[in-house]
């Protein structure tokens, strides 16, 4: 799933690295190769949040239940 040699994009780490989406694929993110960056799981979880944020301002979808999404923090224990 992450290329051989990839580097955490944000603290450089080769360890634990997970596929990021840059574009939650719940905000119509694709599995593509252009949507994920390699990151590492220690990062991971505060990047998730920024890019969700930061996603829903730029993905604004009407057809997007806000009231339907979840208040609390998302857990991000997906199975990677
Ligand atoms: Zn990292």
């Amino acid at each position: 799933m992450v290329t051989a040699g990839a580097r955490c994009a944000y603290c450089r780490s080769r360890e634990d690295l997970v596929a990021h989406h840059k574009t939650p694929r719940k905000l119509g993110g694709l599995d593509h190769y252009d949507n994920l960056e390699p990151v590492c799981r220690s990062c991971h979880p505060a990047i998730e949040q920024d890019a969700r944020a930061e996603a829903e301002l730029v993905w604004e979808r009407p057809e997007v239940d806000r009231a339907a999404r979840p208040r609390r923090r998302p857990t991000l224990r997906r199975p990677y």
